[in-house]
């Protein structure tokens, strides 16, 4: 999911403010969006199914004045492809009129959740991120920031959370910084958002990092910060720089399009001297195309647009069931007969899950007369699911645990098929040791809870 904050000390229309950042992170879920914001002393809450230009445009026309709000985009992790899980989510409680957008997933969401229904708690929808409106509704604390602090401290995993509450813009991000979280500001005008695009199309450019562990308070006597937990490692999500994130962002202090570079840079290495049986690197577009640059740099082959997107498809992976799937990757992706026929090609991705991507791929590279396909993926093989917010299929699912390099090659059909090993991908970041490598090596930096183990 993607994330976005918005406080003024000024009145503005902050959702039209709200729409351009919330489509600038539309890649990170297009299932549905929301906003919610203060409108005359009220918090009001608009959101649905679809794309942000369809559930938001309206915005673009009207002129609401107002100095806060929040918005998301969602992509479904926990719970289901229904309305009521669309986010934000609004409520009234014993502290207030409250909204919350969430990204990422709480590892003890099922033993909070079974110990609030013991309590009597009701909940409306299948996300987990309505636990923080029960837990803060619950707090016997006497104002609403010590029940918000309290509440942090139950929650465990990945939480980049905004809220909103009166005049107040709260932003806050889990103490092991799964998932990323920035915010920046300009003349009396704050904004945070999951990646740095959003910032920049607001022309925000003095922006930083929210810390693991810190909470933010924006209101109108301006900006309060403080770490309310520290954790003993950080475990920012690799996988985000790999594949989730847009490439002209910044995450976690990193550009994103130079960490994919040398993954690509990398796996050309690794390649050595193979890469002389080869004629052209291309990419599966658009998740493969900076590594497969880095690929065409490192190694000195040439680096073919071979296959070409069509833009109006959506990210294939994201939708929720497998035919679904596979029809969308026909839908999405075409060859280039001219560029791919009697080649030997390096096709570079970003990463295989259930292989049903590249399947179709290189099956349609061949029809295209290609006379060798080898894949190189810049994700190591995936082995196990993801509890902090990016939907990795079960491990039966997942090719990987059941198939090594040379067998997955075999049942895509290519000629050769690489990983980037965890220890190779760790070079490519500053800092290697603050990540999250979970779902490629099984080191869970926080195991989960369920509703049994109490
Ligand atoms: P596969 O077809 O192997 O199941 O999925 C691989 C493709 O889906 C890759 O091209 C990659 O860009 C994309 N992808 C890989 N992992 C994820 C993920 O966890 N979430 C989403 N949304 N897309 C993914
Ligand atoms: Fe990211 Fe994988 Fe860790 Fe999940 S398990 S946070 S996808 S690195
Ligand atoms: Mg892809």
């Amino acid at each position: 999911c993607g994330i976005v904050g918005i406080h003024s000390l000024s009145e503005r229309n902050i959702p039209q403010d709200l729409f351009f950042p919330l489509f600038s992170l539309q890649h990170r879920g297009q299932e549905g969006a929301g906003i919610s914001y203060l409108n005359n002393g009220k918090l009001v809450t608009y959101k649905d199914l679809g794309m942000v230009s369809d559930v938001l445009g309206r915005y673009l026309e009207e002129d609401r004045k107002s100095t806060v709000g929040i918005g998301h985009v969602r992509y479904s992790t926990t719970g289901g492809n229904q309305v009521e899980n669309v986010q934000p989510i609004q409520a009234s409680c014993n502290k207030g009129d409250i909204s919350i957008a969430h990204n990422g997933n709480f590892s003890n969401s099922d033993f909070l959740k079974s110990k609030l229904t013991e309590k009597g708690a009701i909940f409306g929808c299948t996300t987990d991120s309505e636990l923080v409106l029960h837990l803060i509704a619950h707090s016997m604390q006497d104002t609403f920031y010590k029940a918000l602090k309290e509440t942090l401290c139950y929650l465990e995993g990945a939480f980049s959370m905004v809220m909103v509450r009166e005049d107040n813009l709260y932003i806050m991000r889990d103490p092991m910084g799964f998932r990323p979280l920035y915010i920046g500001q300009k003349d009396g005008f704050t904004v945070c958002a999951s990646e740095s695009c959003a910032l920049d199309i607001l022309d925000i450019t003095d922006y930083r990092s929210v810390e693991p562990g810190e909470l933010i308070v924006v209101n109108s006597n301006g900006i309060q910060s403080e770490i309310f937990a520290t954790a003993k490692r950080k475990a920012q999500c690799s996988f985000e720089l790999i594949y989730f994130a847009r490439p002209d962002s910044q995450i976690f202090d990193t550009s994103v399009y130079a960490s994919r570079l040398q993954m690509g840079r990398v796996l050309a290495q690794q390649d050595g001297d193979e890469i002389e049986n080869f004629d052209l690197v291309m990419s599966v577009p658009d998740s493969g195309n900076t590594a497969a640059l880095g690929y065409a740099k490192e190694s000195g082959l040439s680096y073919e647009l071979g296959l070409t997107r069509n833009h109006y498809t959506g990210r294939s992976f994201i939708l929720p069931t497998q035919k679904k799937r596979e029809l969308a990757v026909k839908m999405k992706l075409h060859p280039v007969k001219e560029i791919v026929k009697d080649k030997r090609i390096v096709l570079v991705d970003d990463s295989l899950v259930r292989g049903t991507t590249s399947s179709i791929i290189v099956k349609l590279l061949r029809s295209a007369g290609a006379k060798e396909v080898h894949v190189r993926l810049s994700a190591p093989e995936i082995n196990g699911p993801c509890y902090y917010g990016i939907d990795v299929p079960t491990k039966e699912e997942l090719i990987s645990t059941t198939k090594t390099p040379e067998e997955i090659a075999k049942h895509i059909g290519a000629d050769s098929v690489k990983f980037l090993p965890v220890d190779k991908l760790k070079t490519c970041f500053d800092k290697s040791e603050d990540f999250c490598y979970a779902c490629f090596n099984n080191d869970y930096p926080v195991e989960p809870k369920t509703g049994k183990d109490k």
